[in-house]
């Protein structure tokens, strides 16, 4: 059986990043059916999703919020804790951006996806720091960096070792090829 390539389970939606195999969007901008929520702020985790997979302490911070409106159905999962949804398996591992915040590791028929929410990778004392995973494809938000990207645009990873290609699509998600560099940075696949 052949390793499918990300791009092809993966991919931008009107309401937001949607993994097909999965059944779920990831960071939603719209209510839907299920979502898994990478951090607790509002332009991440919004209300009214009918179920809802995050770690602990962004449903904390969502139910602080949002009261009951946080989600029917509330999926607490902890970093490092591998669950399955639809037909892929999902991990949480922190990225090192507030309490709870989490990159979400999809594994799909030896197939993996990281999409990162907002992270950090400089020491914070008030969460978990950030650990790089290995993946074939890495989804991060490059908002800031939107004007200065554009489709096919070379810039560094996130290490500053390799060349990455990133493409903006029309949401500011960038899709970051991991595929073209030799992508050791650490952690463990
Ligand atoms: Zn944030």
């Amino acid at each position: 059986m052949s390793i499918p390539a990300p791009q092809s389970w993966i991919r931008a939606t009107p309401s937001g990043l949607y993994c097909e195999p999965g059944g779920f969007h990831i960071d939603p901008v719209q209510t839907v059916d299920r979502a898994v929520i990478t951090h607790g702020h509002s332009d991440h985790a919004r209300p009214g999703h009918r179920r809802v997979l995050a770690t602990p302490e962004t449903i904390a911070i969502m139910r602080q919020r949002y009261g009951e409106s946080v989600g029917a159905s509330l999926q607490r999962v902890r970093y490092g804790e591998k669950v399955r949804v639809g037909d892929v398996s999902v991990r949480l591992v922190p990225a090192g951006h507030i309490l709870g915040s989490a990159q979400v590791v999809i594994d799909y028929r030896g197939s993996r996806v990281v999409v990162s929410g907002d992270y950090k990778r400089r020491p914070d004392p008030t969460c978990a720091g950030f650990e790089p995973q290995h993946c074939d494809l890495f989804i991060t938000q490059l908002l800031s960096h939107r004007k200065s990207t554009s489709h096919g645009d070379q810039r560094r990873c996130a290490k500053g070792k390799c060349a990455i290609e990133v493409n903006v699509d029309s949401l500011g998600v960038a899709l970051l090829s991991l595929e073209v560099c030799d992508n050791r940075h650490g952690g463990s696949r």
